[in-house]
């Protein structure tokens, strides 16, 4: 670990039609979050350098390359890649980590190892995809046929840069479409190693490539390229609104966003055991310093017991060593910027200034390490309609509300824009399924908050999204539908 938390890292390229390039513009520093220290450069691509890794996605997927390559052949390069990512994955952990902040522990199973079992999905998945015999009148054949879309734009956050670029790209590369990938500034070091493996692991050339710069810039330019036919997003609300726009604007790419939430973690009076609900809810929002799409943010707690769940929830949080996240005892890592942590600090000021309690944590910490770390931050009295119960802050800041019976229980639950995850605690099975039933979420934990596997969908309703990643549904949206009707 020493070792490779103090190994120097070489300046980044973007890498264009399977080769290392310059960016026309200036490099952008890359600081760690972990002592504000930085770590290296990676390029700015401009829109022309942006056109250039278009280009070379669309020769690629015109040339068949890797779009007409066997399934079977291009099952071998997947798995092969999804060894890699195994073989290197503290290597590739420890310099996200360096890169993004997050505690190692976490990011090795969350980011390598999601990562190495999503190549895996998706290879197992791509020789087992049908096209139809559709059952027309007998002197007809109706065949439906499924084709890669074409060339995909995926532009991902900061957040599990590896995870949910694993979650694009898998599938769009196993469906046999080319891809270019953006990922954010503040975490673009461990995709832009997981592209050099993919080229080592047998990816022809120009069939991934990855352009790294400012959202604005770069990625705008990715969006509104006439050469890409789909994008897929993970990020804001803000971007996603944008990437509408540029399609709009341009070819009308499709455009599949999964976007944040405000996930409402709902603890009932007759949950099985409190003691488990506290730590497990603790862990929901302050894991990753609560930069986690799903973080369970509003905790809504039976009016019964708010006091002493609160309790319970408060010492359960003041266990949580926050530190540099490449310690193995930490708990807790660090925010992703600078910025970031400002703007959470903004929302615990406002959040005093409307009335509400800080009931534990609120200020930053470890200021003389030059990183950016935050207490774990409870807020009490919070109305529905406050802003603390309203605007994602994507920090570890956990906002409290009481209610008084299940009908307000849902009530303020759907009471944001956004829809993307819930959990519920309660003993009552019936409430469990009515619960379920009547949260608008794109999924809803039962007696536990945040697992999830490759197996099931991750997507929300609302202002939270409009797809969904993992599982075989993810799949479809990487395939067209051709239709070829022959008279008999
Ligand atoms: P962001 O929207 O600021 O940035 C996401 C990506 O979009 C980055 O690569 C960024 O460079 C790029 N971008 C920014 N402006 C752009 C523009 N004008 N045109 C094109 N690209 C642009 O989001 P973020 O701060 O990186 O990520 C945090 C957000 O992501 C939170 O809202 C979080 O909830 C959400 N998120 C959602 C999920 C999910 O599965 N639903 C998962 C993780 C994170």
């Amino acid at each position: 670990m020493d070792e490779l938390r103090s190994a120097p890292v070489a300046p980044q390229k973007l890498l264009v039609d399977g080769t290392w390039e310059s960016a026309s513009g200036a490099p952008l520093d890359v600081l760690s979050p972990i002592d504000g220290r930085k770590l290296t450069t990676i390029e700015s691509a401009g829109p022309d350098d942006v056109a250039r890794a278009c280009g070379a996605a669309r020769r690629a997927f015109d040339d068949g390359r890797w779009s007409r390559m066997a399934p079977a052949a291009r099952k071998k390069v997947l798995h092969a890649i999804a060894d890699r990512i195994e073989a290197e994955a503290a290597a590739l952990t420890v310099l996200g980590v360096r890169d993004n902040g997050t505690e190692f522990n976490m990011a090795l199973k969350a980011e390598a190892g999601s990562a190495a079992g999503t190549f895996r999905y998706y290879a197992e998945a791509l020789d087992k995809m049908y096209g139809e015999i559709a059952p027309t009148a007998p002197d007809v054949l109706g065949l439906v046929h499924r084709e890669p879309v074409g060339v995909v734009g995926a532009i991902v956050p900061w957040n599990f840069p590896l995870m949910i670029g694993a979650w694009k790209l898998a599938p769009a590369l196993a469906a046999g479409n080319s891809v270019v990938l953006k990922p954010a500034e503040t975490a673009s070091l461990s995709l832009l190693r997981l592209a050099e493996i993919c080229m080592e692991c047998g990816l022809p050339d120009g069939v991934l490539n990855v352009v790294t710069g400012p959202g604005a810039m770069t990625g705008e330019a990715l969006a509104l390229s006439m050469d890409v036919d789909m994008l897929v997003f993970t990020g804001s609300g803000a971007t996603g609104r944008r990437l509408l726009e540029y399609a709009a604007r341009s070819n009308l790419k499709r455009v599949y966003l999964e976007l944040g939430g405000k996930s409402p973690n709902v603890i009932f009076a007759d949950a099985p055991d409190l003691e488990k609900a506290a730590k497990v809810s603790a862990m929901g929002i302050f894991r990753n310093s609560g930069q986690v799409c799903v973080a369970g943010s509003r905790l809504l707690v039976e009016q019964s017991i708010h006091d002493e769940f609160v309790q319970l929830l408060a010492k359960e949080a003041g266990k949580l060593r926050v530190g540099d996240p490449l310690n193995l005892d930490t708990h807790i890592g660090a925010i992703n910027s600078e910025a970031q942590l400002m703007g959470n600090l903004g929302f615990v000021d406002d959040a005093r200034k409307q009335g509400n309690t800080i009931a534990l944590g609120g200020n930053r910490m470890l200021d003389d390490t030059g990183g950016y770390y935050m207490e774990p931050t409870i807020v009490t009295d919070v109305a529905p309609d406050h802003r603390i119960a309203q605007e994602e802050v994507f920090g570890p800041v956990l906002a409290v509300t009481a209610f008084d019976s299940d009908d307000d229980a849902v009530r303020i639950a759907n009471s944001t824009d956004y829809g993307l995850a819930a959990g519920v605690w309660t003993g009552n099975l019936s409430r469990a399924h009515r619960m379920v039933r009547d949260i608008r979420a794109g999924v809803v934990h039962v007696n536990t908050y945040g697992g999830s596997d490759n197996t099931v969908p991750l997507g929300g309703v609302k202002q939270s999204g409009n797809g969904h990643d993992k599982s075989l549904h993810a799949f479809d949206k990487y395939f067209d539908l051709k239709t070829a009707w022959m008279q008999l």
